[in-house]
């Protein structure tokens, strides 16, 4: 038997055993979608989570929204009422923040690789571009200057550090993100002559980041080096955006991050920063921590069977939908995500199964030898931490096997 990771709080079962979702049933919502697997996002805990961030976090520190981790345009309509802004990776991004109802100048854009009709879309729009170098800007003005427009530009500046323990390193060392932060007042500098409007700094460290103390260091230190380049720059930068790396549990052993203590820290941080820094606004931006336990993926069994001993629920869903608890996004040792059978949610196991999805391949499993109470064809199983990386960060196509459905409920 392995253990599989914390069910989030905020899950409760009615009388009957059934997981409820956002106060309706898991199985009431599977015949309202009219098919499984689907996605339940839950706009109660988006708003709770939102809550709980801002109390914990020094009032004047903005919240953005990375949507890369979840995009499906109900939870960013939803999400563009409860956050400050969003900050997008892609074009295709960029036009779904814009229909979400964000305003353009609340939209910012970080990724490397922009190509020019994205550059030229986000300028347009009045939106800011994270510049992630020296050539990416000259590209920016030149379109600027044909367009006859002011850009919004920020700089992304690849740190010299990197978040302790976080599951994706994003800063430090040689590094396709970002502009080495040697080279960075001298292109701030350009911009600026160049007569852009200056928006500041983007310094991302990395993400999923459990340890509140690793977190604070991080922001530490990006203040400090938000501090040496203004100096050095001659100008305070309007937004100093400090990244994100509050993580979620997934595993077994994870514990929540201490949103309160990483906000006291930032705080303090906050009060004792340099006078280069005494004008500028400072914004986190966060993706799975806002959103990940507001998602629930809903899978029903097809086969039970046993082979050599060992019991399979053979479901409708997989890692189509679901690469990351599957193991295949990112993770270097395979671990089961927080699972339950929908119709016995909070009873005792029963027995130990693999819960495995209906791809051809070794490496479509749910759960791997996980202890659940009985379930059997046509029950539900629930996967849990789904609001992230879940539908658009799987291989939809593969396998032919289409798209699950989303709800916002
Ligand atoms: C992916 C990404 C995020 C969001 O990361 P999470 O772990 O989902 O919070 C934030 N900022 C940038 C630049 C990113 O690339």
């Amino acid at each position: 038997m392995k253990p599989h990771g914390p069910i989030p709080p905020g899950y409760a079962a009615d009388e009957d055993g059934m997981l409820l979702i956002g106060g309706d049933r898991a199985d009431t919502l599977a015949d309202m979608a009219g098919d499984t697997p689907l996605f339940v996002y839950d706009s109660a805990l988006l708003t709770a989570r939102v809550a709980q961030w801002r109390a914990a976090m020094p009032a004047a520190v903005q919240l953005h929204y990375a949507m890369k981790a979840n995009p499906y345009a109900p939870l960013l309509a939803y999400m563009a009422r409860l956050v400050d802004g969003f900050d997008v990776a892609s074009g295709g991004e960029l036009k779904a923040a814009l229909a979400s109802g964000m305003p353009a100048g609340d939209i910012s854009f970080a990724g490397p690789g922009k190509r020019d009709r994205e550059l030229e879309a986000t300028i347009s729009a009045g939106a800011t571009l994270n510049l992630e170098s020296a050539g990416e800007a000259d590209r920016a003005l030149s379109i600027a200057s044909r367009l006859g427009l002011t850009p919004s530009l920020a700089v992304r500046v690849n740190p010299d550090f990197d978040l302790k323990g976080s599951g994706m390193k994003m800063g430090g060392g040689a590094k396709p993100f970002g502009v080495d932060a040697a080279e960075v007042p001298a292109l701030v500098r350009r911009l600026i002559a160049a007569g852009a409007d200056w928006q500041g700094f983007h310094i991302f460290a990395g993400s999923q980041a459990l340890d509140a103390a690793a977190i604070a260091d991080t922001q530490a230190q990006t203040v400090a080096l938000a501090a040496r380049l203004a100096e050095a720059i001659g100008q305070a930068p309007p937004l100093v955006n400090l990244g994100g790396g509050m993580g979620v549990p997934y595993f077994p052993g994870d514990t929540a991050v201490d949103a309160a203590a990483v906000g006291a820290a930032l705080g303090e941080t906050l009060a004792g920063r340099a006078a280069a820094l005494a004008g500028s606004r400072f914004a986190m931006e966060l993706g799975r921590w806002l959103v990940a336990e507001a998602g629930v993926y809903l899978t029903r069994v097809v086969d039970r069977k046993t082979s050599h001993g060992e019991t399979f629920l053979v479901t409708d869903g997989g890692l189509h939908h679901q690469l990351a608890a599957s193991g295949n996004f990112g993770t270097v040792i395979r671990r089961n995500y927080p699972i339950a059978v929908a119709g016995r949610f909070g009873d005792a196991a029963a027995e130990t199964v693999s819960v495995v999805g209906c791809l051809c391949t070794p490496l479509d499993r749910l759960g791997d030898q996980v202890a659940l109470p009985r379930a059997d064809v046509g029950d539900l199983i629930a996967i849990f931490q789904a609001g992230a990386y879940g539908a658009s960060a799987s291989p939809a196509a593969f396998l032919g096997q289409g798209p699950a459905g989303e709800m916002l409920v």
